[in-house]
């Protein structure tokens, strides 16, 4: 390996969802449909992840802290300060923020690729900053990233669109998403890159199991194809928002299993 070993880690934290529990169940539902026999262990850049040696799955971030913020940065800092890649399972969207500031203490100047169909900029949201609707505003307020590219949004507010111009947001919204091809030198990225996948990005008819279900979004295609484009050192990435309880027939799992296994395949092979 010339680099870190991926390191899948679930983080089944769901307590700043504003509107519907349960994106805490996702991780093994995930690894279920991940390891499910009804698909082989390739991905579509022809990485076998059944290659055991290529990545890591570290199980289950267990919470016997208080504070899960503190839990989450720690687990995270431990893996990246040991040189590894993690690629963290949620869990809701707020998980982002506390994984972030771990990745902050290594890396600097980090290009975050963000695929959601909400801008989650929110200051505060219901009066909580630290809601699942506020990430990236405490993530650029603190200086934690050098871009952030935002993909598929198609929810901003008055509110958001400001603080996506006070932070300098890139954003390629849902409804004139570009061909990949006119998007390629905006997906390309000097120095390290996170990618983080809010499963609700897609259109719920392709991914029911969200909270908020957001239609007119992409395809699970367009989206494989987006985060192909994509060209930089992958240091991490993340993966939340599926919601188990709102699924219909096990299709989201599946939908999010296929997902992260093409995150991870980009981890290993680049
Ligand atoms: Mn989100
Ligand atoms: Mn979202």
């Amino acid at each position: 390996m010339k680099r870190g070993l991926p390191t899948l880690l679930g983080v089944p934290f769901d307590g700043q969802s504003s509107y519907l529990r349960g994106a805490a169940d996702a991780p093994p539902k995930i690894r279920e449909a991940m390891h499910c026999d009804a698909c082989n262990s390739w991905t579509e850049l022809g990485v076998d992840l059944g290659r055991k040696e290529t990545w890591h799955d570290a199980g289950d971030l267990e919470f016997f802290e208080e504070d899960a913020f503190s839990a989450i940065e720690n687990a995270l800092s431990e893996i990246v300060a040991a040189g590894n890649l993690p690629l963290s399972l949620g869990g809701d969207h707020s998980i982002t923020f506390p994984i972030i500031k771990a990745f902050a203490r290594k890396y600097s100047a980090l290009t975050i690729f963000h695929f959601d169909a909400h801008p989650d900029l929110y200051d505060e949201f219901e009066g909580n900053r630290l809601s699942h609707a506020c990430p990236f505003a405490r993530i650029m307020e603190a200086g934690l990233a050098k871009r952030l590219v935002q993909i598929g949004i198609r929810t901003a507010t008055h509110h958001q669109r400001e603080q996506a111009a006070r932070f300098g947001v890139e954003v390629i919204e849902m409804r004139s998403l570009p061909a990949v091809e006119e998007v390629r030198a905006q997906l390309k990225a000097e120095g390290p890159v996170y990618i983080s996948f809010d499963i609700d990005v897609l259109d719920p008819a392709c991914a029911p199991g969200v909270s908020h279900r957001e239609p007119g979004g992409m395809t699970t295609r367009e989206a494989i194809n987006l985060l192909h484009a994509i060209q930089g050192e992958i240091v991490g990435a993340d993966f939340v928002e599926y919601n188990p309880v709102r699924d219909v027939s096990g299709i989201t799992a599946t939908v999010a299993a296929k997902i992260v296994k093409e995150i991870l395949g980009k981890m290993i092979a680049e």
